[in-house]
């Protein structure tokens, strides 16, 4: 009789973890208040929108990162597509970016005529490598859009300093890490611009969303009119000043995003606690290598929860096997992206760059070991964590069951 339930034994796990998104009762009550109060959207007179939950949605996010402004879009990529808009690159000017992430955080590049330059991830962390960010400067960079990979977030001191010894402006896209803290300063706030995303699967959601972050008064009027259609910021509704779309969010999104934010840290703080439960219990294992945490983070957010799978420590397994294994015990769990994002043929076909040499190795290894576990997991209570553990200890012991 078989034991491992890829091969016909019993799941380890029997009870469904959490699943995303979550509602209560008070999101539905901000719903419906901003159903029957017959604004559902930002009007083009800022003053007439005073009250509505898109207003009081971007003042409690400008407040929580101790940040001037805040501005509420459609989405995550609509922030980014602003952000490298408002920068105002030339065609041609390059734009460092890590090749570990969503299409978006390369594609807002493109979209403004500008060039994309990937630069190799740190082993560590999984971020953008700080200390090898400077081979990859030339007279024509004008820019660094850095990720916070999973809530993780990067050395943004010496992000910093090297984007101001060579001029450069800093996008960061914060889409993983909403209430993240590098040495005690939110994430999305060190550089010039931070971009969020309230997509569904995202620990802050309202199904499709975003929100921009800046310190800068200049930075922050051209960034409201590049997302109302260009129009000037203080101008008359027939004015306008930039090529810009609309990106306007409704209430409706806002009301639930406001509502959700209220338990966001509570949740952060579950997913936290089970996090570093795991990680201890992960680490112990053999071949499983949890990202690791720098010490200067102050405040660790988990949008994802990732580790390095090594098949030398399991028998020869493969990744996907394992996988395959892990998924059939019951723990939803997946390889990630399977090549950096050069590797799509959005980039091979680019007239404009020749992506085909491009090769970061860091980033082609980890694309090859990375295991992800979304958020939500994390959810759970401590069985539901022991059972993750408990599943992996079970393929180990009897890995001779699975072909490799
Ligand atoms: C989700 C995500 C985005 C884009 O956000 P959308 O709201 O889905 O457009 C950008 N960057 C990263 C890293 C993301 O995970």
């Amino acid at each position: 009789m078989a034991i491992l339930a890829i091969c016909g034994g019993k799941k380890t796990k029997t009870k469904a973890f959490p699943t995303w998104p979550q509602w209560n009762d008070e999101d539905e009550k901000a719903l419906i208040e901003a159903l029957h109060s017959g604004r559902w959207a930002r009007n083009n007179q800022k003053i007439s929108n005073q009250g509505g939950y898109i207003e009081k949605l971007e003042e409690r996010v400008a407040q929580i990162h101790n940040a001037k402004y805040a501005l509420a879009v459609t989405s995550g990529t609509a922030a980014l597509d602003i952000a490298v808009r408002a920068i105002e690159l030339r065609e041609g000017d390059e734009v460092i970016v890590t090749p570990y992430t969503f299409i978006a955080s390369a594609t807002c590049i493109l979209n403004s005529g500008g060039v994309p330059v990937m630069a190799d991830i740190d082993y560590e962390t999984w971020n953008i490598d700080v200390e090898k960010l400077e081979q990859y400067i030339t007279s024509r960079t004008k820019a660094i859009i850095v990720v916070h990979f999973g809530g993780q977030p990067t050395n943004m001191e010496r992000l910093m300093e090297i984007s101001k010894k060579n001029h450069l402006k800093v996008i960061e896209d914060v889409a993983h890490a909403f209430g993240a803290r590098w040495n005690n300063k939110p994430v999305g706030t060190i550089g010039d611009i931070g971009c969020f995303s309230m997509q569904s699967s995202k620990n802050l959601t309202c199904g499709e969303g975003g929100i921009i972050l800046t310190n800068n008064e200049d930075m922050y009027k051209k960034i409201y009119s590049l997302h109302m259609c260009g129009r000037n910021y203080n101008g008359a509704w027939y004015q306008y000043e930039y090529l810009g779309w609309n990106y306007r969010i409704t209430e409706f999104q806002a009301a639930v995003a406001y509502s959700q934010l209220l338990r966001l840290k509570d949740m952060d703080d579950i997913r936290r606690k089970n996090a570093e439960y795991l990680t201890q219990k992960l680490n112990e294992i053999k071949g499983i290598k949890v990202v690791k945490t720098d010490s200067r983070v102050t405040n660790r957010v988990y949008h994802l929860f990732t580790f390095r799978y090594d098949s030398k420590g399991f028998n020869g397994l493969s990744r996907k096997r394992f996988i395959m294994a892990m998924n059939a015990e019951g723990i939803p769990c997946h390889e990630g992206y399977i090549h950096p994002i050069y590797k799509n043929n959005l980039f091979l076909k680019c007239k404009k760059v020749n992506y085909t040499d491009t090769y970061c190795e860091e980033a082609e290894k980890l694309c090859k070991e990375a295991i992800w576990l979304h958020q939500e997991i994390l959810l759970g209570d401590k069985k539901d964590m022991d059972e993750i553990v408990e599943a992996i200890k079970k393929i180990k012991t009897n890995i001779k069951e699975i072909k490799r």
